[in-house]
C-alpha cells in the first residue's frame, strides 16, 4: 500500500501519527517558552512590551541537544533575519536598549568559524581580551549541532549537521593547529555491523512498483558471506524496464571511449560543460528510464541532482561511464573545489565523533570558557554536559549569547576615524546594543548586506551571490532493528523518495559512550537525508526552491513522510512504524552548505574576482569570516576564514 494523501486519516493512524513519541520541543518536561518555541511569535506579534523573565540559556537544566522534533534552523531562530530581509524589522522593533557593554571583539555567528575567530583573536591579542559571540540559535555550533535521544533509556548521540572532520584537501597548518590545541587527535573507532548489506528501495511513484532490492553490486558481502551482487543479478530483481536494465548493465560494465579522437584535456573540458544527465542521455545514449536510478546520487554533496552537476564532477567520484575514456587520472580541468580535492589522492580519514563536529564546537567552547564544559580530553568531552548558564557570565572574558540575532552592525561615527562599532541584536522581544573595538561577521554572508547597509554596492552584490544549499538530516530512534536484521540490510538508498536514503547509525565508541546494540531487539538510530531541490532549474534557483520547500513544510508532514517511507522500505521485515518508532528529530537546514561554485553554472572568475573574494573584504573595523567566505562548505574552510578575518583586524589595528 502506498500513501501519498496526507489527508487520509485511516492511513495516518495506521502509520502511528496518533502515537505519543518524543517529537515536541520539551526541555526537562517543560515546553520551551523563552528563546525557543514562543520566540517565533515575537516579530509577527510585535509585543515589544513583554519582558523575558530570564534568558533561556541561563535556566537550570537547559540542554537544547536533547530537544527532538524540528531542529536545525528551529522555529523562531530566523524570525529576526527574515523580518530584516523583508524590511519589516526596524519599523516594528522600537528603540534599542543600550546594554552599556563594551568588548574588544564581537563575533556574529557562533558556528565553527565564529568560535574559531574568538580562539584566534585570543591567541593574538591575549587571553584577557573581552569577546562576545552572538548566535541566533538556541545552541552554539552553527551547522555543527548535537542531537541526543534516549530510546529504551539508553543514550544515543548523533550529529544534527556537520558530520566529519575530513575535507577535500588536507587541513591548513592553522586549522590543524587549532584542532590540536583543543585536544583533537583523532582515534578511529568505528563499530561495524557484520553481515548486513546495502540495498535500494524502488518506489512506486518513481519506478512503478514498491520493491526492496537487497545487495548493491560491488558492495559488501551478503548474508553468510555470500559474494556481492552482480549487475545482472541486481537489475533482474528491480522493477526497471528491460531496456533500462540493459543500458545500466552496459553503462556500469562496458569500457567504451564515448569521445574517440579527442585528447584527455578536450574530453574533460566537454565533460565539465555538460551535466551527468546529458552525458548519460546524449553521449552514452541510455534510455530515459535510467535517469531516475542515478538522479539523486549527487544530492549529498551538491544538494542537487545529476541534471545540474557536471559530468566531470561525477568522473571524480567514479560514477559509471568513464572507465574506457582514457582520462588523465589527475583531478584537473574545470572542476568544483570539492570534486578537485576529492579526486586528489590523500590519506583516508574517516573518524567522526558521535555528534560529528559538534564535538569540535564543544571543545572550542571548553577552550574559550573552561567552566562551561568540564573535563580535559576530547574523549571525555563526549559525555560531558555543557553548563549553558556559564556561557554568558559577566566575569568571563569570553561570553556566548544564544537566541540573539545581530540586526545592525555600524561604525560609531565616521568609518575612517571610528574607534568602535555598534552591534544591535534582537533577543526575546527586545533589541539590544553593545559596542566593540572590532567585529567579525562569521554569519551567513548573504545576510551581511542587511546588517551593514553602508558596505559598497559591489561588495553587497558579491555577498548576496551564493545561495546556501538546503539539506535535512533526520534521525529516527527505533525501539529495535529486527526488521533490518530480518531483511539482511543496514540501510537502503531510495532514489525516488522524500528522504533519499535511510541507514542504521554505526556508533563511534569513545570516552565511555557505547550504545552499540547487543541484539536486534535493542534500540538504535536510523539516519535519513533529504535534499529538496527542483530539477531542471539552474543550481542556485534549485537551492532557492529548496529553501521555500523547507520553510513551508511542517513537522507533521515530515513525520508522516518518515513513517510512510520506513513502513514501505522495512514492511517486509515486520516493521510497524506505529509500534517501533520512539522519537524523531528533523534537522532542517534551509541555509545549509556554503554555496560552492559549480562549473556548469558559474563563470570561470579570474583570481581575486570571485564573489566570495570580493564579498569578504574587510570594512574598517569589521571583518568577514564563515565558510561562505571561502565558497567551500567545510570545517577547515570555516577555520581558515576566521584566521584571515582576525589577521585583517589586527593588520588594520582594530584591536
Ligand atoms: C547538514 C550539513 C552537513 C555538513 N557536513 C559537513 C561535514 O561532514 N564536514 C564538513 O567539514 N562540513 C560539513 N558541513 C559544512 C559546515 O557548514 C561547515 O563545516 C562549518 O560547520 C560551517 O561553519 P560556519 O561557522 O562557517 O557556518 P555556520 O555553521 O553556518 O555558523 C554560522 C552561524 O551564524 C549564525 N548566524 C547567521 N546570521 C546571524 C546573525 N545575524 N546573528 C547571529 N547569528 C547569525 C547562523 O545561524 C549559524 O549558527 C555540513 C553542513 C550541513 C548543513
Amino acid at each position: 500500500m502506498t500513501y501519498d494523501d496526507e489527508r487520509d486519516p485511516m492511513r495516518a493512524r495506521e502509520l502511528g501519527m496518533d502515537r505519543p513519541i518524543a517529537r515536541r520541543d520539551f526541555l526537562n518536561g517543560v515546553a520551551v517558552g523563552i528563546g525557543g518555541a514562543l520566540a517565533s511569535q515575537w516579530i509577527p506579534g510585535l509585543d515589544w512590551s513583554a519582558d523575558a523573565a530570564q534568558f533561556a540559556q541561563d535556566t537550570p537544566g537547559y540542554n537544547p541537544s536533547a530537544l527532538t522534533g524540528m531542529r536545525g534552523s528551529h522555529d523562531g531562530s530566523n524570525d529576526v533575519a527574515h523580518a530584516l530581509r523583508d524590511g519589516r524589522f526596524w519599523a516594528s522593533a522600537g528603540r534599542p536598549v543600550n546594554t552599556n557593554e563594551a568588548y574588544d571583539l564581537v563575533v556574529v555567528g557562533g558556528g565553527i568559524s565564529g568560535l574559531a575567530a574568538a580562539h584566534f583573536y585570543r591567541a593574538r591579542v591575549g587571553k584577557s581580551a573581552r569577546i562576545l559571540v552572538l548566535d541566533n540559535h538556541d545552541d552554539f555550533g552553527g551547522h555543527a549541532k548535537r542531537n541526543e535521544f534516549r530510546p529504551g533509556g539508553r543514550l544515543w548521540i548523533a550529529n544534527g549537521g556537520t558530520a566529519g572532520i575530513e575535507s577535500p584537501f588536507t587541513y591548513s597548518s592553522e586549522a590543524l593547529g587549532l584542532m590540536t590545541e583543543i585536544g583533537i587527535d583523532v582515534p578511529a573507532l568505528t563499530a561495524v555491523y557484520q553481515g548486513l548489506q546495502g540495498s535500494t528501495f524502488f518506489d512506486k511513484e518513481t519506478f512503478g512498483a514498491d520493491r526492496l532490492v537487497v545487495g548493491t553490486p560491488g558492495g559488501g558481502r551478503g548474508r553468510g558471506g555470500a559474494a556481492p551482487a552482480t549487475w545482472p543479478d541486481f537489475l533482474a530483481r528491480t522493477p526497471l524496464s528491460a531496456q533500462a536494465q540493459k543500458d545500466i548493465a552496459r553503462l556500469e560494465t562496458d569500457k567504451v571511449d564515448y569521445m574517440p579522437g579527442l585528447s584527455s584535456i578536450e574530453k574533460k573540458d566537454r565533460l565539465s560543460r555538460m551535466s551527468y544527465k546529458s552525458f548519460l542521455l546524449d553521449v552514452v545514449k541510455v534510455h530515459p528510464d535510467v535517469v531516475p536510478f542515478y538522479q539523486a546520487r549527487t544530492h549529498g554533496l551538491y544538494g542537487i541532482g545529476i541534471d545540474a552537476v557536471g559530468a566531470l564532477e561525477c568522473w571524480a567520484y567514479s560514477y559509471p561511464g568513464f572507465a574506457g575514456m582514457a582520462l588523465d587520472p589527475v583531478a584537473n580541468g574545470r572542476m568544483s573545489y570539492t570534486a578537485k580535492g576529492d579526486g586528489t589522492p590523500k590519506p583516508a580519514y574517516n573518524f567522526h565523533f558521535p555528534d560529528g563536529n559538534a564535538s569540535v564546537a564543544r571543545l572550542l567552547v571548553r577552550a574559550l570558557i573552561p567552566a562551561a564544559l568540564p573535563g580535559r580530553t576530547a574523549q571525555d568531552s563526549v559525555l560531558a554536559k555543557v553548563d549553558y548558564a556559564r556561557l554568558d557570565q559577566s566575569g568571563s572574558p569570553v561570553r556566548i549569547r544564544l537566541n540573539s540575532t545581530a540586526a545592525r552592525v555600524r561604525h560609531i561615527g565616521d568609518r575612517a576615524s571610528a574607534k568602535e562599532v555598534e552591534v544591535a541584536y534582537g533577543r526575546d522581544k527586545k533589541v539590544y546594543t553593545v559596542r566593540a573595538k572590532a567585529v567579525v561577521l562569521a554569519c551567513w554572508n548573504s545576510m551581511i548586506p542587511a546588517l551593514c547597509p553602508d558596505l559598497p554596492d559591489k561588495q553587497k552584490e558579491a555577498l548576496k551571490y551564493g545561495v546556501k544549499v538546503p539539506l535535512v538530516y533526520t534521525s529516527v530512534a527505533l525501539k529495535n532493528w529486527s526488521a533490518f536484521k530480518k531483511l539482511g540490510i543496514n540501510g537502503a538508498s531510495a532514489p525516488g523518495m522524500y528522504h533519499t536514503g535511510a541507514r542504521l547509525e554505526t556508533p563511534t565508541v569513545i570516552g565511555g559512550y557505547d550504545p552499540t546494540p547487543k541484539s536486534p531487539d535493542d534500540p538504535i538510530l536510523v539516519r535519513m537525508t533529504r535534499t529538496p531541490c527542483k530539477p531542471g532549474l539552474p543550481s542556485r534557483d534549485q537551492h532557492r526552491a529548496g529553501h521555500v520547500d523547507l520553510l513551508t513544510t511542517t513537522f507533521a508532514t515530515f513525520e508522516l513522510k518518515i513513517r510512510d517511507q520506513l513502513a514501505r522500505i522495512l514492511g517486509g521485515g515486520g516493521f510497524d512504524p506505529a509500534r517501533d518508532i520512539d522519537a524523531m528529530t528533523v534537522n532542517r537546514w534551509p541555509h545549509g552548505y556554503a554555496y560552492e561554485y559549480n562549473p556548469l553554472w558559474d563563470p570561470d572568475w579570474p583570481e581575486g574576482q570571485s564573489p566570495c573574494e570580493i564579498g569578504r573584504k574587510p570594512f574598517g573595523r569589521i571583518a568577514i569570516a564563515n565558510s561562505d567566505a571561502a565558497a567551500a562548505a567545510y570545517t577547515d574552510s570555516a577555520m581558515d576564514q576566521a584566521f584571515r578575518a582576525v589577521n585583517e583586524l589586527i593588520a588594520a589595528k582594530a584591536t
